[in-house]
């Protein structure tokens, strides 16, 4: 696996593979990586010939009072894991490389980003939609595989990419879970060990929802107010959104139509766990 640290490395190794006519995919994240992150590197390989993944925690979506200092780093295993599963490259610049000191755009996508995880992180997505705009810019994937585990994430790239004309398919991989149904994700480490028992619950009560939804006629707010309330009794300190939406659109809806999903989050102590689920209506 070569390891790239530059913007000049990255693109000067990635001419010949450009000219020489083969498909480039890219998978960008934070680090920490879990099979969550590397089911999506597995994707990649399945959709191209070379894969570049990106490592870097991403300061623009950190908000003044979130984990960025404490965002957990393990850079040499994250290194290794890559290398075994075969990663071709991974670009790792530092804050310096991609941030000069007079760095003044942003990219916003508006209406998309407004609801759910946007309203408590307000600079979210915006940091989220300027990061991944430059990471685009300099690698040129053919593809770029995203999560479904940030629904809201993935649909705001979609729109991204689509209204920017940039040239990237991209691609959605399925939420890889933990046994008992946890979403993995690189801030579960956060948890204690009685947390870590609990957490399970919102996968379990998003899918009792879906299943609700598509097998009876009862009330989405009485639901949900129902839902809410078993979060908070199994010990659940807050409950930030749990809204039913149209999975293309993310407007809020009340009904499901024929692609939906329920989008949530909740405080779990002071670890916030989003996660998401499909809502098949029955035929
Ligand atoms: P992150 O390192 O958290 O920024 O995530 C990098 C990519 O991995 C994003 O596209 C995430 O949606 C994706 N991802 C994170 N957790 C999972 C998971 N449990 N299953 C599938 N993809 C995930």
């Amino acid at each position: 696996m070569l390891i790239c640290t530059t913007k000049h490395d990255l693109q000067k190794t990635l001419v010949q593979f450009h000219q020489s006519g083969k498909t480039l995919g890219f998978v960008p994240t934070m680090g920490a990586l879990h099979e969550g992150h590397l089911s999506l590197l597995k994707t990649c390989q399945e959709n191209a010939d070379i894969c570049v993944s990106s490592i870097f925690v991403n300061p623009l979506q950190f908000g003044p009072n979130e984990d960025l200092d404490t965002y957990p780093r393990q850079l040499e295993h994250d290194q290794s894991i890559l290398k075994t599963r075969g990663c071709d490259i991974l670009f790792l610049p530092v804050k310096s490389e991609l941030f000069s000191a007079n760095f003044s755009t942003h990219v916003t996508v508006a209406e998309i980003t407004e609801n759910h995880c946007g309203r408590s992180r307000p600079a979210f997505f915006g940091g989220i939609a300027t990061i991944v705009t430059k990471l685009l810019n300099i690698i040129n994937p053919h593809i770029a595989v995203f999560g479904e585990k940030d629904f809201q994430q993935l649909t705001m790239i979609r729109r991204l990419v689509r209204d920017l004309d940039i040239p990237t398919k991209i691609i959605g991989g399925p939420t890889v879970r933990e046994e008992d149904g946890l979403a993995m994700s690189s801030r579960n480490a956060y948890l204690s060990p009685e947390e870590r028992q609990i957490a399970p619950t919102l996968f379990k009560l998003l899918s009792s929802l879906s299943k609700k939804l598509t097998t009876t006629d009862e009330d989405w707010s009485e639901m949900r107010a129902h839902c809410e309330k078993m979060l908070m009794q199994n010990g659940f300190a807050e409950i930030d959104y749990i809204d039913l939406v149209d999975s293309e659109t993310l407007d809020i809806i009340d009904k499901p139509v024929n692609e939906a999903r329920i989008l949530a989050a909740a405080r779990l102590g002071k670890t916030r766990l989003i996660d998401n689920v499909a809502v098949k209506k029955s035929t």
